[in-house]
């Protein structure tokens, strides 16, 4: 077993998340880090070309708890439909859809 020394607390109880980091999106993934499996971009799956930005529900999926944008690496969306996610968050936030920060 090689695990990352980091994970100490294996989401069993957890209450101490005041601190700027974006959330897990990969801890429902089997096997924990990534095992081979292929990670498709959900608007490519979904054939989605159009991201709405008066959706803010659909967008509170890429962005952090802090306010900020979750990396393409994090939320495995493609580069295009991660422009189009990243242009949808700061059209939503322009009409107070979405905060640009969240203070603790
Ligand atoms: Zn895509």
């Amino acid at each position: 077993m090689n695990k990352p020394s980091s994970v100490i607390s294996n989401n069993a109880y957890d209450d101490d998340k005041d601190f700027g980091r974006t959330p897990d999106l990969n801890q429902d993934a089997p096997g924990r880090r990534r095992t081979g499996k292929k990670r498709v971009c959900k608007f490519c799956a979904d054939k989605v070309d159009i991201v709405d930005y008066k959706d803010p529900q659909g967008l509170k999926y890429f962005i952090s708890d802090r306010g900020k944008v979750v990396p393409r690496r994090i939320s495995g969306n493609c580069a295009l439909h991660q422009r189009k996610v990243t242009q949808a968050i700061k059209r939503a936030r322009n009409i107070a859809l979405l905060p640009f920060t969240v203070t603790a």
